[in-house]
């Protein structure tokens, strides 16, 4: 029997039959990878707490005929700062959504993605950084491997520089910013309705709607996300580096505080009915935090 090692983030898992589980990888290796634990499901199996969701593994399978049997399993990563954080634990595991819907087209160059992801899911579990915050710039860095990267400098449209005082909406399907002058054209010439971002998710992915409004805060707030997310930093010295859009607080902290969340949950608002719309998916982690409708 043919075997072979990977190292893998646990992405995702299904039950099988009585006792067994299908395990998703995303591993360094082959990218995009399903594999069977036997027994995983049985009380006291070795195979149960190795194969929990975001750890990660340095795995042995053997090559079966439809899907590979994990024979040993070493846990090198289990992340226990996340399990004792609702927040952090659920940003966490829509990396890992994310991970397998796109995790087919991510695996031309598995070792990137793969490394980006044990960064963030490590960088998710430890640090100080407002956990939405690093969900907006590991949603960039996946657009940006993607192909994907909004257009958020120039109009989507016209090509003219964008300015705080010219922006006017986020197009889904044009993928970035369009001018005022653009959109006006556009909505005459559409039938479709222009909405605030808060109710476009589910109508953006049916394809009734093709933007949403934005404001120069949350433009701004997506600029620097953009920048943070696909400057391929070590995410461990980014706890350091200066963030402008969050810390440079022209507010009382209290002020400031909700004015960045504010700002914040509608950008991450935004990227998420983005990608839902590329992937034509209702994206269902981060349901459980209540923030996102
Ligand atoms: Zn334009």
């Amino acid at each position: 029997m043919t075997s072979f090692t990977l190292n893998a983030v646990n992405i995702g898992t299904f039950p099988l039959g009585e006792a067994d589980r299908i395990v998703v990888l995303f591993s360094a290796e082959k990218g995009l990878h399903r594999a069977v634990a036997k027994g995983a499901r049985k009380p006291g199996s070795k195979m149960s707490g190795k194969s929990e969701p975001l750890n990660i593994c340095k795995l042995l399978l053997a090559k079966g005929k439809s899907l590979d049997i994990i024979t040993q399993c070493e846990t090198l990563e289990t992340f226990p700062g996340l399990r004792s954080n609702l927040a952090r634990l659920t940003y966490a595991l829509y990396f890992a959504e994310l991970s397998q819907v796109f995790g087919a087209d991510l695996s031309e160059d598995p070792q990137t993605y793969f490394e980006r992801l044990s960064l963030a899911i490590a960088y998710m579990a430890e640090s100080e950084t407002l956990p939405i915050l690093q969900c907006l710039e590991f949603e960039m860095s996946l657009l940006n491997l993607l192909g994907l990267l909004p257009e958020l400098t120039f109009c989507v449209s016209c090509r003219d520089p964008l300015e705080e005082r010219t922006i006017s909406s986020f197009n889904f399907e044009l993928g970035g910013v369009l001018c005022e002058a653009c959109e006006r054209r556009m909505r005459g010439q559409a039938s479709r309705g222009f909405q605030v971002a808060e109710n476009a998710r589910s109508e953006a992915r049916e394809g009734k709607l093709a933007a949403v409004m934005i404001t120069p805060m949350v433009w701004q707030q997506l600029v620097l996300a953009r920048s943070f997310g696909t400057a391929g930093h070590d995410l461990t010295n980014l706890e350091t580096e200066a963030r402008p859009g969050v810390s440079a607080q022209r507010f009382t902290r209290d002020e400031g505080d909700k004015q960045v969340h504010s700002r914040l949950t509608a950008a991450q608002r935004l990227i998420l009915g983005y990608i839902e719309y590329k992937s034509g998916r209702r994206m269902r982690s981060l349901d459980v935090l209540g923030a996102v409708s």
